[in-house]
């Protein structure tokens, strides 16, 4: 498998790397395999959506020696200054600071731009000034709109339902603008409803795994928004850090300035995540008491099925995903399971 040769090179040959959004679920996720494979990290947050919470479990799952490895910056992507300074002496980037969630920039689309959009173009073009040699970035299958074609191929997108969706599609124009005006080597991974360890339950944004199975493990109520057959590609987290680093570490000049979807390949309704939830949690602990699901207003701006084709990560960036939802599901409620009071601080 490539990944596993990439992972014992880079042990042989560390890089200094900077990964935005570091405070976050996916980022944190990110610097903690990092870390673990002796890389020198450099990592930068707003504490906007992330937590220092996230920060210390990396620290408490290191050495001594790994966690030496990472210097930590509390600043916002929006301030170029801080862009400038931030990727002096950096080979990598893996850009996961954005505003996320479809409904947050429905209520605000200026501030997810600000992030997202004037963000992004500020560390992508400081990556450039400063030399850094490849810039690996979060997509989204958000930028698949209304097109209603199964599973969604990269080449064909539909008319966008979203700022958020508006704001990762930019990122994927800067992106082959860059190539094509500096030959700036960036590679975007459009990620498909990312779940594990680490993801936030909390807050009106929550995304739908972590918010129901806390609210299952709290004894609340659980609602899906429409009639639960809205399907979706359910991405486990280990499958995403692949991709990352298979992208960050690619040598295929194919492979530049082109964005993957990064995904399972799978699709499962909300009725049976649900299911498969509720099922999990009570085999798991036996006095657990889980309600019915109360089935409420479709939510606007969200795409119906979204299943991915894989073809193109697998081909030219190697990718291979280890989890599907069910393995990555059972892994998930453990770990919510055990940590649900540590998220909850
Ligand atoms: P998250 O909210 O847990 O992490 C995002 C992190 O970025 C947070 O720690 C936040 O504080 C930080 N941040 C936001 N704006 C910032 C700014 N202006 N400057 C510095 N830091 C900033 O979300 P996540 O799920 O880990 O998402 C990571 C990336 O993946 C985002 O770009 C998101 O849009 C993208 N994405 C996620 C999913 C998913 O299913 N989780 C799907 C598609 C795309």
């Amino acid at each position: 498998m490539k990944y596993e040769k990439i992972k014992k090179q880079l042990l042989y040959n560390p890089r200094t790397w900077l990964v935005t959004g570091c405070a976050g679920f996916i980022g944190s996720n990110l610097i903690e395999v990092l870390l673990k494979l002796d890389q020198k990290v450099v990592g930068l947050d707003n504490f906007s959506t992330g937590h220092q919470y996230n920060l210390d479990q990396v620290k408490e799952l290191v050495t001594d020696t790994q966690w030496n490895n990472f210097s930590f910056t509390k600043g916002d992507i929006s301030d170029y200054e801080t862009c400038d300074n931030i990727t002096k002496g950096v080979d990598i980037i893996l850009n996961q600071a954005a505003l996320g969630s479809v409904p947050r920039s429905i209520d605000n689309p200026v501030l997810s731009n600000n992030s997202n959009v004037t963000g992004f173009l500020n560390i992508l073009t400081a990556a450039k000034k400063n030399g850094v040699k490849r810039f690996v970035y979060a997509s989204s299958s958000s930028v698949y709109g209304d097109s209603e074609e199964l599973p969604k191929i990269e080449e064909r997108t539909g008319n966008l339902l979203s700022p958020y969706a508006v704001t990762k599609y930019i990122n994927e124009l800067y992106m082959g603008v860059f190539y094509k005006c500096y030959g700036f080597e960036s590679i975007g991974l459009r990620y498909f409803n990312v779940f594990g360890r680490r993801q936030d339950p909390n807050g009106s944004y929550a995304a739908v795994m972590p918010k129901w199975i806390s609210s299952m493990l709290n004894g609340e109520d659980v609602y899906i928004n429409g009639d639960g057959e809205t399907s979706r590609d359910f991405t486990y987290i280990d499958n995403v850090i692949q991709a990352n680093i298979l992208a960050a570490t690619t040598t295929n000049v194919e492979a530049f300035a082109k964005a993957y979807n990064t995904a399972a390949g799978g699709r499962e309704t909300l009725n049976n995540l649900f299911s498969a939830i509720k099922n999990g949690l009570e085999k798991k602990i036996d006095s657990l008491k889980i309600n019915d699901v109360i089935y409420r207003d479709f939510r606007p701006g969200d795409i119906r099925h979204s299943n991915a084709n894989i073809i193109k990560a697998k081909e030219i960036l190697g990718y291979e995903p280890t989890h599907t939802l069910k393995e990555g599901l059972s892994e998930s409620l453990e770990w919510y399971i055990n940590d649900i009071k540590g998220i909850k601080k």
